[in-house]
């Protein structure tokens, strides 16, 4: 039996499901989405799911803006908080970033995003007990925080489903169908039934290109380990923004329980996996490593343990931007290599996707569609930071 559909998403994790949400908000039910696994069962579950609108790259900067409106509305609009806590944010830099600094601080103000720098003083208040000796200057926004990325793609999908969307679990596509005049109409299951489709939007994460090579669409979206540390300071830590410590090159979130979790800011030796397999802790020297950083910004720690650590992979791209948009084969669009960035900007991907799909054209505040143009990488035009941080990698 063959199923039809006019949108069909594979790819049940939160950019999947925060365009099926968009689509249907926009009047678009006739929706589908087929997750291999369960609904965020992919790099979703992993996500430390910071809100910072703080990038060199004014799009991203303004999607991640209209993340922020919409997960501070996310009760009224999906019953459902998606665990978003307006703690604040923070970057914190050494001398030699000042300047990055203080013009990506002038380019996000000129988007209208509430930011500001502020000194030691000012960040002594916000966090007490840090250590800020190596620190030069600091950006805030107090609007920024954490949300749960597992929730909010769960909100998406129930909403969507509410609103008439089909989602089905357990549904591997093994395919994709090009006709002969080289479009894409569907897909093939692993039961060998297809779903055709008017649209087919893949939103696999680092499965993507695997998926779109059988149509001969060459994306390179490399898995890059993410190792995440948790640490109980042996006090719950109480409630302050979250850092990102361009000094040491690492970002430290409350967890709701009172741990931290700490994470890696140094992209500049990155190393692959297999999304599929892969040893789900940190190594010891990366926790070693963790572990002497976060003891030097936080040196009176009063009896620090390991409690846990995980890895997870971000979706690379070439300059850590994501592709959204319609790929070189009819029928086939493309929203993945997220790089990192995929929680705070999902609602804007959401309605990204579905602008671009009905109307070709979106109306997203100072959101460039062309910038995330899957030809860039062969037209050399790659999307950099307009204002990098010197060690940082591309990732801000
Ligand atoms: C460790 C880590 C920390 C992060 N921290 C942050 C952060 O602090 N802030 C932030 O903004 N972003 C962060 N991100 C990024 C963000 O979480 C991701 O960009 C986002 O969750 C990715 O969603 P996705 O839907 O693109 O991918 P995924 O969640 O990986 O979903 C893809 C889905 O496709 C399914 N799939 C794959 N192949 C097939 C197939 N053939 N058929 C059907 N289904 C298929 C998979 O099972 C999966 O569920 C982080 C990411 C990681 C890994």
């Amino acid at each position: 039996m063959t199923d039809t559909t006019k949108f069909l998403i594979v790819g049940g994790g939160l950019e999947g499901l925060a365009i099926a949400y968009s689509l249907a908000d926009r009047g678009e039910t006739d929706v589908l989405v087929l997750e291999r696994d369960t609904l965020c069962s992919g790099m979703t579950g992993k996500s430390s799911g910071v809100v910072r609108c703080h990038y060199g790259t004014p799009s991203l900067a303004a999607m991640s803006w209209y993340g922020v409106d919409i997960f501070t509305r996310a009760t009224e609009i999906f019953g459902d908080d998606m665990a978003f806590r307006q703690c604040g944010y923070v970057v914190g830099v050494a001398e030699n970033n000042v300047k990055p600094l203080e013009a990506n601080i002038e380019m996000m103000q000129g988007l209208g995003i509430a930011t500001e720098l502020i000194a030691h003083d000012k960040m002594a208040e916000l966090w007490p007990g840090l250590n800020l000796d190596d620190f030069a200057l600091f950006a805030y926004e107090p609007l920024g925080g954490r949300g749960e990325a597992y929730m909010a793609g769960m909100a998406f999908g129930a909403t969507a489903r509410r609103m008439g969307v089909k989602i089905r679990q357990s549904t591997p596509v093994v395919s994709l169908l090009q006709n002969a005049a080289g479009r894409v109409y569907g897909v093939t299951l692993a039961d060998g039934s297809e779903v055709h489709a008017e649209q087919v939007i893949v939103a696999a994460g680092p499965w993507t290109p695997a998926l779109v090579a059988g149509v001969g669409v060459d994306i390179d979206v490399k898995a890059q380990r993410a190792q995440l540390v948790l640490v109980d300071q042996g006090v719950p830590t109480p409630e302050v923004p979250v850092l990102s410590d361009l000094a040491g090159l690492q970002y430290i979130c409350r967890e709701p329980n009172g741990e931290l979790l700490v994470g890696n800011s140094d992209h500049q030796a990155p190393e692959y996996i297999d999304p599929d397999k892969y040893v789900n802790r940190a190594d010891d020297s990366t926790i070693e490593k963790n572990i002497m950083k976060l003891g030097n910004r936080l040196p009176d720690m009063p009896d620090p343990r390991i409690t846990s650590s995980y890895v997870g992979a971000y979706d690379v791209t070439e300059d850590y931007n994501p592709v959204i948009g319609p790929s070189p084969v009819e029928g086939l669009f493309l929203a993945t290599g997220f790089s990192g960035h995929g929680f705070k900007i999902s609602p804007a991907v959401g309605k990204l996707v579905a602008d671009l799909l009905i109307d070709g054209k979106t109306d997203l505040p100072n959101v460039n569609p062309d910038d995330f143009r899957f030809s860039r990488f062969e037209e050399g035009d790659l999307l950099l930071s307009l204002n990098p941080y010197e060690g940082a990698g591309e990732m801000r």
